[in-house]
């Protein structure tokens, strides 16, 4: 029957808070076994238990495989917020001859001790926290502490031990400040000497509680059950926890502990609330400083601030006078090399004009001589027609014969005076289609006597049908005949010089000029300067042909170039680009 009994019997599961989960053992010889043997009376229930820490009992919980939690005040509160259990008895524990609901912590100190009187000053101590075998009181402690400031491994530091002696010892020693115990337990277990040695900090005495204590005073140990276990169950419980008959009474008042009626937690409540609200106040200010230093510290925050306001308006401000006199600065140069390259563009056009004066001065002889030439030819032809008229031969035919032949030689020194007022003439840049080739011709004609007195054999290698580049012929005549005076003079003292000049296509894209001579070269030094401004290496030259040159190709987008000829002269050659449009005809053809 008995098989059959346990069969019908109802299990529960009872979990046990202990700073020494798993110690099944213990629990034989602890007060719980005493409730446990109580609860087991019961016919149809049938209760075991088992001792788990914090976190076991939690867990336990989450999967719902306990039924009933016995556990301190603190723990209890935070399980019953989490996982919905409800007390339905607290502990009661003999103190002297009666049996009390409540506890709380005492604090105590060496008697001589002058450094700690009240709570406050436990602040940088170090405290010794007296743990019993089923005691929690790390949690108690604090969370009281909290409401003194102090927190636990900031401003205090806490050592648990199980051991008295140990403890006082090392109070005696220094090793702590102070001793924490739960409350009535060292007056149990220390002799009145000892006892007077030590003074408790900052005593007080609550309503039915016959001890002395520091901290407030919080209910006892709690019975709770899970949420899915019944009323009825309950009151079974309950009815076996606290019923006692008269008979056994005197037993029952020898046992230290016992169950009553779940008692008020508004005073534990509070000292949550009021801990909890400290965390959230200490976790807004997210540090352990005082008010005082807190206001020095923003006040210090926004000194720096101000600093950094005034520093970075100062700093905007400078950089602002800074822009503003830069792009001043800036303005003012870009108008100096405007002005700058306006002049340079006036010298330019009135040293090629110059220029051109000059090489008209040194051509004057060849000059007179080329117009000697239509002039002497109509003085011949008119003293012709003179001499037909005073012969009274009426011959009109030979007479306009005359006049015509003296009409072709007017027209060819006037051509000879145009193309000497247009190379002298002061002008803007005039750019047309024009074919290097009759550039080439124009220019050979104008410098003939001067070719001619110099005994300078001319050669032309001229490629036909070259197409047409966009000039401004009279610039480009200038570099021409720059380049072959510079020839016929570094021909000087020759016995044969000669001067080739050819065009070509080059590339496809440029039309190429060289005039080519037999002169003296030039050594690689002065190759590299010969287009300076001003150099020069003749008494009586002004060293600007070849710059003047030089930038008058430049400015056609072309190149001039000078080089060494592999026997003996010099050779300078220019390209002028080729429009597209002409270059895509002489693609095509
Ligand atoms: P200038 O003729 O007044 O000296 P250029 O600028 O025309 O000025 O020439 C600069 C220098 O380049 C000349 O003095 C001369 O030394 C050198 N040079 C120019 N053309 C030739 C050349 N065909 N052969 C050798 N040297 C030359």
């Amino acid at each position: 029957m008995p098989a059959h009994c346990a069969q019908k019997k109802q299990t529960f599961t009872i979990g046990i808070l202990s700073l020494h989960p798993g110690h099944q053992h213990q629990l034989q010889d602890s007060p719980w076994q005493l409730t446990l043997d109580r609860l087991n009376q019961h016919p149809d229930f049938r209760f075991t238990a088992i001792l788990l820490s914090p976190d076991n009992i939690t867990e336990a919980l989450e999967n719902d495989t306990l039924d009933f939690i016995i556990s301190d005040a603190f723990t209890y509160l935070i399980l019953e917020k989490k996982h919905d259990v409800l007390r339905f008895l607290t502990r009661t524990e003999k103190f002297d001859n009666e049996y009390i609901s409540s506890e709380a912590l005492s604090i105590f100190t060496l008697k001589n001790n002058s450094n700690v009187t009240q709570i406050m000053d436990l602040e940088g101590k170090r405290i010794a926290l007296l743990e019993g075998e089923y005691s929690t009181s790390q949690l108690f402690l604090e969370k009281f502490l909290k409401t003194h400031d102090l927190n636990i491994g900031k401003n205090v530091e806490i050592l648990t031990l199980d051991r008295v002696d140990l403890a006082l010892s090392w109070l005696e020693q220094g090793n702590v400040d102070a001793l924490v115990t739960k409350s009535g337990q060292l007056e149990k277990q220390l002799d009145k000497a000892t006892l007077e040695s030590l003074r408790l900090v900052h005593p007080r005495h609550g309503w039915h509680a016959p001890f002395l204590h520091s901290s407030v005073l919080v209910p006892e140990w709690a019975f709770a059950r899970a949420w899915f276990i019944s009323d009825d169950v309950v009151n079974q419980m309950i009815t076996y926890l606290i019923g006692h008959n008269k008979n056994d009474h005197d037993e029952y008042l020898q046992e230290q502990y016992h169950w009553t009626f779940a008692q008020n937690y508004n005073d534990l409540d509070k000292l949550f609330a009021l801990s909890r609200e400290l965390e959230i106040a200490e976790q807004q200010h997210q540090s352990s400083f005082s008010p005082k230093l807190q206001y020095w510290l923003s006040f210090l925050v926004i000194c720096f601030l101000l600093v950094i306001l005034v520093m970075y308006l100062r700093s905007s401000r400078d950089l602002n006078n800074r822009l503003k006199s830069s792009k001043e600065s800036l303005e003012l140069e870009i108008r100096v090399r405007q002005h700058a390259q306006e002049q340079a563009l006036t010298h330019q056009a009135e040293l090629a004009h110059v220029a051109r004066l000059s090489t008209m001065g040194e051509m004057a002889s060849g000059l007179a001589h080329e117009l000697n030439q239509p002039l002497s030819a109509i003085n011949t032809y008119v003293q012709g027609c003179i001499r037909l008229l005073k012969m009274e031969k009426n011959d009109p035919e030979a007479l306009i014969n005359a006049l015509q032949l003296t009409a072709q030689q007017a027209d060819r020194a006037g051509g000879i005076i145009r193309r000497l007022r247009s190379f002298v003439r002061k002008g803007e840049s005039h750019k047309t289609y024009t074919d290097i080739n009759h550039i080439v011709n124009e220019v050979t004609g104008f410098l003939e006597s001067q070719l001619r007195n110099n005994q300078v054999t001319l050669t032309l290698d001229l490629e036909e049908e070259l197409p047409p580049v966009l000039a401004d012929i009279i610039q480009i005549e200038q570099v021409l005949i720059n380049l072959l005076k510079n020839g016929i003079e570094a021909m000087s003292g020759n016995e044969n010089p000669s001067i080739k000049v050819s065009t070509r296509l080059k590339d496809n894209l440029f039309v190429e000029l060289c005039v080519i001579d037999s002169g003296h070269g030039i050594s690689e030094d002065k190759l590299k300067r010969i287009f300076n401004p001003f150099f020069t290496t003749k008494t009586s030259g002004m060293g600007m042909g070849l710059s003047i040159s030089s930038s008058i190709i430049e400015a056609h987008d072309g190149k001039l170039y000078a080089e060494n000829n592999p026997a003996t002269g010099a050779r300078f050659c220019f390209t002028l680009p080729v429009t597209e449009e002409h270059l895509g005809n002489n693609n095509n053809e």
